[in-house]
């Protein structure tokens, strides 16, 4: 009875080493909808949690803080291909972001780079600089600070706005365009439109787009309200 289950084992690895696609299983499948996704995955942050919040404003309160998660997405980027990245933002958020990732890598809508601004790229004298970050094109979320142009926090402060692609999605405010040299061209690859799968699926989560403000345009900006 050993030796036939032993010929059998014996019988089943070799027909599984002949054909190589029934190693893969339906869980690997579908963990990867999107076949064109190659091995070849480029990570731009793979940040611990103390890294990520390293150099935080010391005014942010802990419990803003504690509300505040890491969430590893992946992109098409304007390389035509993968990336890794990560964003912090609200936990309560989490699941919206996951959704309108998944959305924008199925477009292949790409994004330059997502990154959270404690990276040394981003800081000035230490601190976490939106200028350094926008100026990169980089997409984030999380940043303790004020509105642009403001004197009130910002709704990043709170990890409930997220900016996407400064860069082909500037804040125009009159003659004030952010980042630097940017200029807003709704045909251009990476730029946000009204009627754009990631604007719609925001819009469809609840989330506001800054691209619909009428006083000042802010094309690369997200923001959901809490529930009360
Ligand atoms: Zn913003």
């Amino acid at each position: 009875m050993i030796k036939f289950i032993r010929s059998v084992c014996l019988l089943l690895l070799l027909f599984s080493a002949a054909m190589p696609g029934i190693t893969i299983s339906k869980a690997a499948y579908a963990e990867t909808p999107c076949p064109w996704i190659s091995e070849s995955l480029i990570i731009d942050s793979n940040m611990t949690e103390k890294e990520a919040f390293d150099g935080l404003d010391p005014k942010c309160p802990e419990e803003i803080r504690k509300q505040q998660r890491i969430v590893t997405v992946k992109y098409y980027s304007f390389d035509k291909k993968i990336h890794q990245g990560q964003l912090l933002i609200d936990g309560e958020l989490e699941n919206d972001i996951r959704t309108v990732f998944e959305v924008a890598l199925k477009e292949r809508f790409p994004i330059c780079s997502v990154i959270p601004i404690s990276d040394k790229r981003f800081r000035k004298d230490d601190r976490w600089s939106d200028d350094l970050s926008m100026e990169a094109n980089n997409t984030s979320a999380f940043n303790y600070r004020l509105s642009t142009g403001n004197t009130q926090l910002s709704k990043h402060a709170y990890g409930r706005a997220i900016d996407i692609n400064p860069f082909q999605n500037p804040y125009v405010k009159g003659s004030v365009v952010l980042p630097k040299g940017a200029k807003y061209d709704p045909t251009s690859e990476g730029a946000m439109t009204a009627d754009h799968p990631i604007v719609r699926s925001f819009l469809r989560l609840g989330w506001e787009w800054g691209g619909n403000w009428t006083t000042l345009k802010d094309y690369q900006h997200f923001e959901k309200s809490p529930k009360n």
